[in-house]
């Protein structure tokens, strides 16, 4: 179960509290008089009634258990509200029991059900769930008052005036339960009750009318032939799956709202109208790989040998994942564009073609020779970075709404000292120097050459590092809350202690790795690590969960959720102790394995985190397609903050989504106690940067953590609210 995130407030936190406590003592109070009642009530079964009084009860408890295991959840703007059977329960009680007895039935079957969830999954406060039994027993005990009031239907054959009856009882009990629920989480969170109560009725509405639609088959089918009940099972499975579409399309919509709002606070630039290009890539229509080299070499001789020319060797920054993930039309479309919208850049006599995959050359033979000797290289430079800049006006790719991102690989020589082939290998060793670093644009640097070419021999080495065991290890990074400076969770950080390169970060083998067949035994070595890590802290009494980073592709592999359980079972790890950090992208994906996959990962209770929040290929819409536990805001953001107004509204909106939908929003990248207060001052709870720690050892994190806890712990103030009806 989500935990809310607390949104604006008119009354304080702990006058809210206070509040809160209040009106749980009032609640017990009423429940327990209202079993008390129960037991001296009138039974009005007859005396020769075939089961018997105990097993009558028995019954009831049982039905009112069932209605509660077989909840769904619904978000609402303060937290998530359990949506549960209980006007079936509620209606087929009614008939088979007296009504004096159904709240006494409720507050044990209500507490069983949700003591057994308590321990099988989501742990909850036993005062947490003494107040969701006893307001469902509060709404059971008036439901059964107007129901008899109306009519007698214990064990009566339904006649319209019963049926009635049995009704204005069940809407007795949805507006007395989704009341409770609704004050609760008010006072938890200071949302108005009124939009709470509105949005979770709208929300109940179907499997309100469906409930109480099955209660009164299940008391006909009683009346026809009790054996009749062996044919539920299966349309009961049914409406369950329908009430879950329901509430995911009801969601979905929420999202889209939000969604609209959020894109509405963003900046759109002007997209750059499309040009012509010549020849003849099937795809784009330009020049392929062997004309770039032959055209290209061509070009070169018909220039003076001291001439300069600069090529740019362009790639799309995850691509692979727009091609893995939305599938290849998505790719092919992305391509089109990239290349028609360099189409539109390139002058007369340059030179432009894809070079395969997701790479393209543009060969500019018209450097101006003015100025030192530096001179072409900045102005190719700058041409480098207006590229860049002009493909990542945002666009339109199968639906979703992109911007295209390129590494851009940048090398000037005179025409006559190298050809088109090693222009182009110093323009590819550029290009990943691009990838790595910070920026989007690199140029070719003699001195990195020798280092770079070696970058396949890195692959033949990984397999000996996971092999060894003491060569890749992790480095820990908490995530702090920023009201109390409590540890939220921690995330799990590859490097590689390579016996001949030193220290090397993700960005220097990530990339060769993901487009390698070792991903998956890389995948399932990380995890295993960091579980390792989370279960020596559970033996040392810290409940904290630990983020993983996964790479798209793992996601297409539809063993990872059965490795990830065996993972959990080995390290003896609760599920909701992990949370996998993956990207928008992914998320996006319509494909049928990704959606399996990571279905199959949420139902074992593992947690989602979308890493890079907005970044890259970034849409809202991915919200829609799955559920997600926590947002992390990129970097690029925060260090914007102070002075772009974009930045701001994103963390903003980011912030405010979060909060509409129940996820945790953790800002990454925090350096300075400035932007610290100013994502405070936003709405933000939870950060994670250099300004609070540094990626640090395994071994050094436990003492940090345990100093974290005890430090916040007289300060941290609970942030869950939970209603059932
Ligand atoms: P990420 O998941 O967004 O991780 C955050 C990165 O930001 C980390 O870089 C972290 O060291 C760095 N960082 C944290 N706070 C600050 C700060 O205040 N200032 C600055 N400048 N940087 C900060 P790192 O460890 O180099 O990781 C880079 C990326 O590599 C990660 O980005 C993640 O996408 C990927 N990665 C890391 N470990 C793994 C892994 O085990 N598997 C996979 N597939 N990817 C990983
Ligand atoms: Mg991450
Ligand atoms: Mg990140």
């Amino acid at each position: 179960m989500t935990s809310a995130l607390p949104g604006q407030s008119r009354a304080g936190p702990s006058d809210r509290s206070q509040r809160a406590r209040v009106l749980t003592a009032a609640v017990l109070v009423t429940a327990l008089v209202a079993a008390v009642a129960a037991v001296i009530a009138p039974s009005g079964l007859p005396s020769d009634d075939p089961l018997g009084g105990l097993a009558r009860f028995g019954l009831a408890v049982t039905v009112f258990a069932f209605a509660q295991l077989a909840q769904l959840q619904f978000r609402a703007a303060a937290g998530a509200v359990s949506l549960t059977w209980g006007e079936a329960a509620l209606v087929i009680c009614l008939h088979q029991v007296p009504a004096g007895w159904i709240p006494a039935a409720t507050l044990l079957g209500a507490g069983l059900a949700w003591s057994g969830m308590s321990l099988l999954g989501t742990r909850r406060r036993p005062l947490e769930i003494a107040r969701v039994a006893s307001s469902l027993t509060v709404a059971t005990a008036l439901a059964g008052f107007v129901t008899t009031l109306l009519g007698q239907p214990l064990l009566a054959t339904p006649t319209p005036p019963l049926v009635l009856a049995m009704l204005a009882g069940a809407v007795t009990y949805l507006l007395v339960s989704v009341g409770l629920g609704a004050v609760t989480l008010s006072l938890h969170h200071g949302v108005p009750t009124g939009v709470l109560l509105r949005e979770v009725l709208r929300g109940k509405l179907l499997m309100f009318v469906g409930n109480v639609v099955v209660g009164l088959v299940v008391v006909a089918l009683i009346e026809v032939d009790p054996r009749w009940l062996l044919i539920l099972p299966l349309p009961l499975w049914l409406l369950q799956q329908a009430y879950r579409h329901r509430l995911r399309v009801d969601r979905d919509r929420r999202a889209w709202r939000a969604f609209a709002e959020a894109t509405a606070a963003l900046d759109h630039r002007d997209e750059r109208g499309v040009a012509t290009a010549v020849v003849s890539d099937a795809l784009t229509g330009l020049t392929n790989r062997t004309a770039m080299l032959s055209r290209g070499d061509q070009v070169l001789r018909q220039l003076a040998r001291d001439r300069p020319v600069a090529l740019l060797l362009l790639d799309i920054n995850r691509f692979k994942e727009v091609n893995d993930t939305l599938g290849h039309a998505a790719g092919d479309q992305l391509l089109r564009l990239t290349a028609d919208r360099l189409g539109g850049l390139a002058r007369g006599g340059d030179l432009l073609g894809r070079l395969g995959g997701d790479e393209f050359a543009l060969l500019l033979t018209s450097v101006p020779v003015l100025g030192d000797s530096a001179a072409p290289m900045a102005y190719t430079l700058r041409q480098a970075r207006e590229i860049t800049e002009r493909l990542a006006a945002p666009t339109e790719v199968a639906g979703v709404r992109m911007s295209v991102e390129a590494a851009v690989g940048v090398v000037v020589a005179s025409a006559g000292t190298a050809d088109m082939a090693e222009l182009l290998r110093r323009a590819d060793i550029a290009m990943y120097q691009a990838k790595e670093g910070s920026g989007c644009v690199a140029a070719y640097d003699s001195a990195r050459d020798a280092t770079s070419t070696d970058r396949l021999a890195l692959l033949a080495e990984l397999r000996e590092a996971l092999a060894a065991d003491d060569q890749l290890v992790l480095v820990l990074q908490p995530a702090v809350d920023l009201a109390t400076g409590a540890p939220t969770g921690v995330e799990a950080l590859i490097r590689w202690r390579h016996p001949r390169r030193g220290w090397l970060n993700p960005h220097e083998f990530i990339r060769p790795v993901e487009n390698s067949e070792q991903l998956g035994t890389f995948t399932r070595y990380v995890l295993d690590k960091a579980l390792g890590v989370a279960a020596q802290w559970a033996r040392d009494g810290l409940d904290l969960p630990i983020s993983v980073n996964l790479s798209a592709r793992s996601l297409l592999d539809r063993r990872l959720p059965t490795e990830i359980a065996d993972a959990l079972r080995r390290h003896r790890v609760p599920a909701r102790r992990l949370v996998l950090e993956i990207t928008e992208t992914v998320v996006m994906s319509e494909l049928e394995v990704i959606d399996e996959v990571l279905g199959a990962l949420r139902t074992m209770g593992v947690q989602l985190a979308v890493d890079d929040f907005g970044t890259g290929f970034s849409s809202l819409t991915f919200l829609t397609r799955v559920a997600v536990d926590e947002l992390k805001v990129d970097r690029s953001f925060v260090l914007r903050m102070a002075d772009s107004p974009e930045a701001a509204a994103i963390v903003r909106t980011t912030v405010g989504l979060g909060q509409q939908l129940g996820l945790r929003v953790v800002a990454e990248g925090v350096e300075t106690a400035e932007q610290r207060s100013a994502l405070a001052e936003l709405g933000c709870t939870a950060a994670q940067g250099y300004h609070f720690f540094k990626p640090m050892p395994a071994d050094k994190i436990g003492a940090v953590l345990g100093g974290l806890v005890n430090g916040a712990r007289s300060r941290v103030v609970p942030l869950r609210a939970d209603g059932a009806s």
